[in-house]
This record gives C-alpha cells, sequence and structure tokens, in this order.
C-alpha cells in the first residue's frame, strides 16, 4: 500500500505519472494528446484530445467481459416492497433499449434529457442511457416541485423528459407527473418535444397527445437493439446538475466526461477501497451528486454492485437499514450524518436483529459529522467511520481521510486532509493562508483536479465569479465554506460563508426560499435564516414583515401558508423549521438585514460574538435590535 502523503504528493508534482496510468485501465476509442489543458484557467481541460464514453466503460466493458453475470444494480424498495437485482450482462441490454427509445424520440448527442424520477432502477438505466449516446443528463431530485423544476427546464432546454408517474414517501404517493405537467406548463421555453412516462401503478395521471410515451409500450416496441455507444471528447459534457447559490436561479454544475471518470474510478479504490468481492451502497438519491457519483457511475466504473435504495432509514421499521447490509452482504456505506442522527434514537436491538458482519467502512459527507453521532457509529456499527467533505462542484472527495492509500489516524469531526490532486488553503479575505488553527475561507489553487466542474451551463460569467474572483488579486476557487487547518494538516469545516442553507445535507439557497415566500400577497419582506436544527443539522427560519393591513389574527394562517406555498413552490425538503412575523427586520446603516442577529436573536446565542458585525453597524446598533427581535420572537 502506498502511503498517503507520497500518493498526494507525486499527483500534485507529477500530475501525468499519477493520473496517466489510471486512466490507461480504462477503455478511451483515442488516446489523449494531453493531460491537462490550462492554457485558458480557470477553466481547466483533462485527457484533451483522448475520446471515450462513459457508459462503454461502466456497462459494456464489465457486461462484455468477466463480469458479464456478476450483479451490477441492485435496487431494494421498502417503499414498494419490491426489489430487483440486474446483472451486469442485463443492465447493459436495458440501457441498450433505453437508448434505441430515446434515439427514436430524436434525442442526439449534446442534447439535454431531463430526468424526473424517484428511486427506480430506470432512472438510472435513463442516465447511463444518455451518455451512451451522447445526451447530457439532468437529474432534477424527486423531492424537488414546479418552480424548481421549471427553473431547470428554463434553463437547461432539454429535448425530452424521462418521468415516473409517482414516487412514494413512506407509503404516500408522490405525484411526479402532474408536477411535472405543471412545470411544463410554467416552463416559458418549450423545448420538450416528449416525455417518457413510467407507469407504476401507483396513481392515475394524465398522458398529453403527441408528447407524453408510455415506457413499457415503447420498451416493447424497440425489442433489443444494440445501440453503439457514441465516441465523446473527455472534455465533453455528461452531464447538468443544479445546486444552490446565493442567488435565486440556481447553477448549473457541467461534469466532463473523461477527467470525471478517472476521477471517481480512482476514488473508488484510493478513498472507499473497495473492489472485486465488495458491495458499496451509498443511501443517497440520484437527484444529489452523491448518487451521481457513488450510486451510479463510481461503483459501476469499478465492476463493483451498487445498491439504489429507495425508501428511509426508518421504514417500514429502524431495522431496515440493517437488513439491506445483511441480505446482500454489504462492505461499503456512503451516508450522512443526519440518517445517523435519526438512527441512533432507536434502541440497538433494531441493529443487533440482523447479521451486519460484512460491513469494513463506513462513510458519511454532506455535513459536519458531530460528536455524538460518530461516537455512536462508532461503537455500534465496529467499523472505521469515515468523514469526508466535497459538494456538488467537486463531484468526489475534497477532503478525506483516503483510507484505500493508507487510513490515517481519526480525528472526530474532521474530514482529514485534502484528497488527491487537491490543493486546499484556508486564506482570510485578501486571499493570504492564515496562520495554522485560525478560521478562515477555504478555498482551492488551480489547476483544478480532473472531475470538478467544468463551468456552470450557460454562464460562465457566474462560473467566473462565483468561484474565482471573491479575492481582488487573487484567483481561487471559492468552496464557499469557512475552515481551520490544524497543525497535523487536518481540515475542520466551521459552516458555510453565504447564505446558502446545508438542511440534512442538502443546499438550499436562502435566496431561492425568500423569492417564492416574498410571492405570498401578505408579506411585506422576508429573510430566511439558517439556524441549528438537532436532527437536520440546519433548518430554516423565515422572519417576515407582513403588509399593513394584515391582521394579528391571520397569523397562523399565513404561516401555515408559507410552509405550504415552499413545499409546493420548491419541495418539502425545504419547508421552513418555524415562521416568525416581526414589525421590522433589523437592518445595518446601509440597508443590509443583519441575520446574524436574527439567528442570535432566535436561538438565545450570546450576542458578545456579534460585535464585528458587518456593514458599519455599531455594537449598540446590534445590541438593541437583538433585544428587539427577541421582544417579538
Ligand atoms: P452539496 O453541494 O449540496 O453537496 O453541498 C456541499 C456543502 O456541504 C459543502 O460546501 C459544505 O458546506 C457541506 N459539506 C459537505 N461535506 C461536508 C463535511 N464532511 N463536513 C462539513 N460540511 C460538509
Amino acid at each position: 500500500m502506498m502511503s498517503y502523503q507520497d500518493t498526494y504528493q507525486r499527483s500534485i508534482t507529477d500530475p501525468a505519472s499519477f493520473w496517466e496510468p489510471l486512466a490507461e485501465e480504462l477503455r478511451w476509442f483515442r488516446k489523449w494528446d494531453r493531460l491537462l489543458d490550462d492554457s485558458n484557467a480557470p477553466f481547466y481541460r483533462w485527457f484533451v484530445g483522448g475520446q471515450t464514453n462513459l457508459c462503454y466503460n461502466a456497462v459494456d466493458r464489465h457486461a462484455l467481459g468477466k463480469r458479464r453475470g456478476q450483479a451490477a444494480l441492485i435496487w431494494e424498495s421498502p417503499e414498494a416492497n419490491q426489489s430487483r437485482t440486474f446483472t451486469y450482462f442485463e443492465l447493459y441490454r436495458e440501457v441498450n433499449r433505453l437508448a434505441g427509445i430515446l434515439r427514436d424520440m430524436g434525442v442526439s448527442k449534446g442534447d439535454r434529457v431531463l430526468i424526473y424520477m424517484p428511486m427506480v432502477p430506470e432512472a438510472v438505466i435513463g442516465m447511463l442511457a444518455c451518455v451512451r449516446i451522447g445526451a447530457i443528463h439532468s437529474v432534477v431530485f424527486g423531492g424537488f416541485s414546479v418552480d424548481a423544476l421549471a427553473n431547470r427546464i428554463d434553463d437547461a432546454q432539454p429535448v425530452a423528459v424521462l418521468a415516473a408517474e409517482a414516487g412514494l414517501r413512506k407509503g404516500s404517493p408522490v405525484k411526479l407527473k402532474e408536477m411535472l405537467d405543471g412545470a411544463l406548463t410554467k416552463a416559458t421555453v418549450g423545448s420538450v418535444k416528449h416525455v417518457l412516462v413510467l407507469n407504476r401503478g401507483i396513481v392515475p395521471y394524465e398522458m398529453q397527445d403527441g408528447r407524453d410515451l408510455d415506457w413499457q409500450e415503447q420498451i416493447t416496441k424497440q425489442g433489443s437493439p444494440l445501440v453503439d455507444p457514441v465516441p465523446m471528447e473527455s472534455t465533453d459534457p455528461s452531464y447538468i446538475l443544479y445546486t444552490s447559490g446565493t442567488t435565486g436561479k440556481p447553477k448549473g454544475v457541467v461534469r466532463d466526461t473523461g477527467g470525471h471518470m478517472v476521477a471517481l474510478y480512482a476514488s473508488m479504490s484510493q478513498i472507499y477501497n473497495v473492489g472485486d468481492g465488495d458491495v458499496f451502497w451509498s443511501t443517497s438519491d440520484i437527484g444529489w451528486v452523491v448518487g451521481h457519483s457513488y450510486i451510479v457511475y463510481g461503483p459501476l466504473l469499478k465492476g463493483v454492485p451498487t445498491i439504489m435504495y429507495e425508501g428511509r432509514p426508518d421504514y417500514p421499521d429502524p431495522g431496515v437499514w440493517w437488513r439491506v447490509i445483511e441480505k446482500y452482504g454489504v462492505t461499503c456505506v456512503f451516508s450522512a450524518p443526519t440518517a445517523l442522527r435519526g438512527l441512533r434514537k432507536f434502541p440497538d436491538r433494531w441493529m443487533k436483529q440482523s447479521d451486519i458482519s460484512s460491513l469494513r467502512l463506513f462513510f458519511t459527507a454532506g455535513e459536519p459529522l458531530d460528536e455524538p453521532s460518530y461516537q455512536w457509529a462508532s461503537d455500534a456499527l465496529g467499523v472505521p467511520i469515515i468523514d469526508h467533505y466535497w459538494q456538488t462542484e467537486s463531484g468526489w472527495s475534497m477532503l478525506a481521510n483516503s483510507v484505500g492509500l493508507e487510513q490515517l489516524p481519526l480525528k472526530p469531526g474532521s474530514p482529514t486532509k485534502p484528497a488527491v490532486g487537491h490543493r486546499l488553503q484556508v486564506v482570510d479575505e485578501d486571499g493570504n493562508p492564515v496562520p495554522k488553527g485560525k478560521k478562515g475561507f477555504l478555498v482551492e489553487q488551480g489547476p483544478l483536479p480532473p472531475g470538478m466542474l467544468l463551468t456552470l451551463w450557460n454562464d460562465e460569467q457566474r462560473y467566473l465569479n462565483d468561484y474565482w474572483r471573491y479575492f481582488k488579486n487573487k484567483s481561487l476557487y471559492l468552496t464557499g465554506d469557512y475552515a481551520i487547518e490544524d497543525e497535523d494538516g487536518y481540515f475542520w469545516l466551521l459552516g458555510r460563508a453565504d447564505e446558502v442553507l446545508n438542511i440534512a445535507g442538502h443546499r438550499i439557497g436562502t435566496r431561492e426560499l425568500e423569492e417564492v415566500i416574498s410571492a405570498h400577497p401578505a408579506i411585506a419582506e422576508v429573510s430566511v435564516i439558517g439556524i441549528r436544527d438537532e436532527l437536520k443539522g440546519e433548518a430554516g427560519l423565515v422572519v417576515a414583515v407582513l403588509q399593513d393591513r394584515i391582521a394579528a389574527s391571520e397569523t397562523d394562517m399565513i404561516a401555515g401558508e408559507i410552509r405550504q406555498l415552499v413545499r409546493e413552490r420548491i419541495g418539502a425538503i425545504a419547508t421552513p423549521h418555524a415562521v416568525r412575523f416581526v414589525n421590522a427586520l433589523p437592518k445595518t446603516r446601509s440597508g443590509k438585514i443583519m441575520r446574524r442577529v436574527i439567528r442570535a436573536a432566535y436561538q438565545g446565542d450570546h450576542i458578545g460574538d456579534l460585535s464585528t458585525i458587518e456593514d458599519g453597524a455599531t455594537v449598540d446598533m446590534v445590541r438593541e435590535s437583538v433585544k428587539k427581535m427577541r421582544e417579538q420572537f
């Protein structure tokens, strides 16, 4: 085994000797001419001139080789009370069929295909079929609803949509087709020619003549075609995935083909330490980046079985996850601290009912791993609990304990050290490194390693502005997080440096919420603040000023309507924790809302920490505002 330090150093000082042998383990239709083109930095391009196909490498390479009969995709759905296993060859056949359907629907290389589906195998087959023919998929989380979906349709302008009529949430239907119809009416672009609808037999729904096609009917019509994988430039986009930023408009993170493929493939052994004989389970959803990378592409590229789970950790009972581990002999789990916080509430007997001795490693990401959850999981599972840090933009680890290289000593609460190829630093407002032990902005120096975002869809300026132009005289990639690097070179994350919420490990922009809520006719002004939440890590607090004419007796009703509005427009995940009405929002002299004042007043925090409040507010002003807010809460 290579030591972490040597391997990391080599990845930085001699990237060719590090990345090229890994890339050579995969299949290229044409070899790259240049490993890295940084001539147009900060737009970095990897394996330039190389041609490959993600689907070929994730599916055909195994299906037509020695893994043909081995499990590839294992679908386990406590929601539907069903499970299904696809071998690599079966997956290959299904992907070819769907690729044939897409082709017949007129989808071709470079076209966008939106996927709005629950956690069913057809969604993964859909993603793979898209990249097979060079179409760019844009998966929208099934928990997002009409507005969020319409925004993404307008931005990506897909020619086709893959959908199911419904998902299931603790046994209740989530009417996806109905929301999709609403979003397609609302979207302004009218780019969608066809919607392919999977009928799960959960709810009735409408089909629009000429536009909507039935999934099963099309499969039957297709027979068993073989659709050649389209050779793609390494630098061609493979997918767009939207994430929240500081404005109301979500940003479409664009991923390349070759660099992303090599990075994910390498991470499976170097970070997750899995290979032949392992069974990998990422408990995320394909609507998030973790699902893209570690339910779909990473494990399949590596040729290990991947579990796709439709359900929750505690439904139908809190023993369900442990039964899945036992049933499939899962060796490596990738989950989130929120899930651990949820599960540790239940008695250990739920875990003890299953034999989970196959488990070797348990990873978490998405939010800080709190000490009590770490301790509980570590004791109860008896395996290393590995925290790692990354984001939609990176597609894979930025900080990790790369146990496949060398397991470094665990420091609970720290995602350890930079992953190979990542040059992370903690800097001050001017972009200068701060001393060890001091808080600052977590940034990354270019060149960014393979797999990191290419750009933002249709918005190169925003890519430059949001990520590279925060510091006046320095070009550094801004992660958006605060961090500390300690004396041992371990990093500690201290939360977002922008006003983006992290609810149960998922980024939700406060501006998105504020825009939806201000549309309510009773609201004059609104601010959404992130507050601590025991289960989800963070939750949204809505603080609003009502229009003058509104009577006090109406506030409960309005609070209920606001919650409903957020659920309908954005999705249940963004539902505010609390809604409070105040006479005025506390502002600085220049009119900036003092969010930290609101947060401190609500949480009862000590106000001493607020003395450095931005924008010229005096300590007295802050003290007075906190007092006023507290009276109103
Ligand atoms: P997303 O792009 O939705 O995956 O969110 C990424 C953000 O989640 C990061 O920028 C961090 O704010 C947070 N995050 C991810 N992983 C961790 C971690 N291990 N510890 C602390 N925060 C994390």
